[in-house]
């Protein structure tokens, strides 16, 4: 080996790259070899990539992380009931984090338990996602899996779902890799029919393939825009094994699976239609199980590689009325800081509370409806108030009643409701 090591700057020598003194900025010497500022700088960088796999600590500290009573208490701020999803997602983020803070080196690895919530649509699937993600300390983001299709097909390519969790961290690999997915809709890529091989089910099995690959946990190559993938673009390898995937479906008619299922379980045989009651529907959704979502349309490795399953209940009147009230940033609470900001004050008749959860039941919106209905009821006053000089503006039934029949949303949500 041509070492030349010496008294003088000129004659040292990089033991690393073989560079001399005069083609680099910095020799250092050491005991026994010397080494260049280049070589110290790529030495560092693969320091970096390989330490945690060596079991150094990670800088996730379980102490100073909210326990999963913390999370679930911070969830019941904002979202009203769904209490048995609320400790399913508490306890998986926190042991995300008990995963992210092991050693590596330890004999009994945690495995990562992703997660997957059924409930009707309008419930708070979407909501308890965006909550949660306030108060992470990885990165998060929310995705649909609606746009997914198979590679070759117009739509997006699986991997696209990683793009939004790479731009969360500012494309920051290292960071996405232990991050959270939401995908919303994980019910729209259930297989179609039995029989895939009457039309090609582009948006079913083959994506359920793909998704698979990023649940299992493998290294996957992300177009940075998202999109489909093409030649030119430069990827981003991105390692899912880290990445924790919560999903989230409305798997509208799985209740049927369930009756079917119970029934067999029973009686000892199937019965071919299970007829099944609102009331009824609601209250099996409570019993789904892995082999409903297989029976649903679910590839069978899909369902193993989401072992915790858990459901929200349909939202009854009195969870309707409290949405409107209670969260921290409910509607009500909304448009008491915007009229404050008036300096008026918005005083509201507990009766209009009922109206307005009466119509969003009538007109079959759910909790989403609540919203549009304030609005539309609160128009003309956040029009004329600001510059009334009133101080205070009184919300009675008689003029919410008004407003509402005087808008078109009587007429639209009637259509609505109707058609479905
Ligand atoms: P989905 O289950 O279809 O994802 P969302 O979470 O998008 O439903 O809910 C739609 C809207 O309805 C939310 O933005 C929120 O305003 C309201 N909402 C639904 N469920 C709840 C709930 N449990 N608590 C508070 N607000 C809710």
């Amino acid at each position: 080996m041509a070492k030349s090591r010496g008294t003088k700057r000129e004659m040292m020598q990089c033991d690393f790259c073989g560079a001399t003194a005069d083609e680099v900025q910095f020799i250092l010497p050491g005991m026994n070899a010397c080494i260049c500022n280049d070589c110290v700088e790529r030495a560092h960088e693969i320091l970096q990539e390989y330490m945690p796999q060596k079991g150094v600590a990670s800088d996730i500290k379980l102490k100073e992380l909210p326990k999963p009573a913390d999370i679930k208490a911070y969830l019941d701020q904002y979202v009203i009931g769904q209490d048995e999803a609320k400790k399913y997602l508490s306890v998986a983020v926190y042991n995300h984090y008990k995963r992210l803070a092991q050693s590596h080196n330890d004999d009994v690895e945690i495995e990562k338990s992703n997660i997957i919530i059924v409930g009707p649509t309008g419930t708070g699937k979407t909501l308890l996602a965006r909550t949660i993600a306030k108060l992470l300390k990885v990165p998060f983001a929310i995705v649909d899996a609606t746009v997914l299709t198979e590679a070759g097909y117009v739509g997006e390519d699986i991997e696209s779902l990683l793009t939004r969790l790479l731009a969360a961290c500012d494309y920051n690999v290292a960071e996405a890799e232990r991050g959270i997915v939401f995908i919303d809709e994980i019910d729209k890529i259930a297989r179609k029919g039995d029989n895939p091989s009457i039309t090609r089910d582009v948006s079913g099995e083959g994506v359920q393939q793909g998704l698979l690959k990023l649940l299992e946990g493998s290294i996957v190559n992300v177009p940075p825009q998202g999109g489909r993938k093409h030649p030119e673009q430069k990827m981003i390898a991105v390692d899912t094994k880290n990445i924790l995937f919560i999903c989230g479906g409305a798997f509208e008619g799985i209740e049927r699976k369930i009756a079917l299922r119970m029934n067999t379980h029973v009686v000892g045989y199937g019965s071919s239609s299970a007829r099944v009651s609102r009331e009824e529907r609601e209250r099996l959704l409570r019993y789904v199980a892995p082999q409903d979502l297989r029976a649903y349309g679910l590839i069978p490795e899909i369902v193993g590689r989401l072992p915790v399953l858990t459901n929200l209940e349909p939202l009854d009147r009195n969870a309707l009325r409290n949405i409107l009230t209670e969260p921290k940033n409910s509607i009500v609470k909304q448009y008491v800081k915007l009229l404050g900001m008036d300096n008026v004050k918005l005083e509201i008749d507990d009766d209009v509370l009922d109206y307005i959860v009466d119509k969003a039941i009538e007109f079959k919106l759910g909790a989403r409806g609540l919203r549009s209905i304030f609005e539309t009821i609160m128009m003309q006053a956040m029009f004329e108030v600001p510059s009334s000089g009133a101080k205070v503006f009184h919300l009675t039934r008689e003029y919410a009643t008004k407003q509402l029949e005087a808008s078109m949303f009587d007429a639209v949500a009637m259509a609505n409701a109707s058609g479905e």
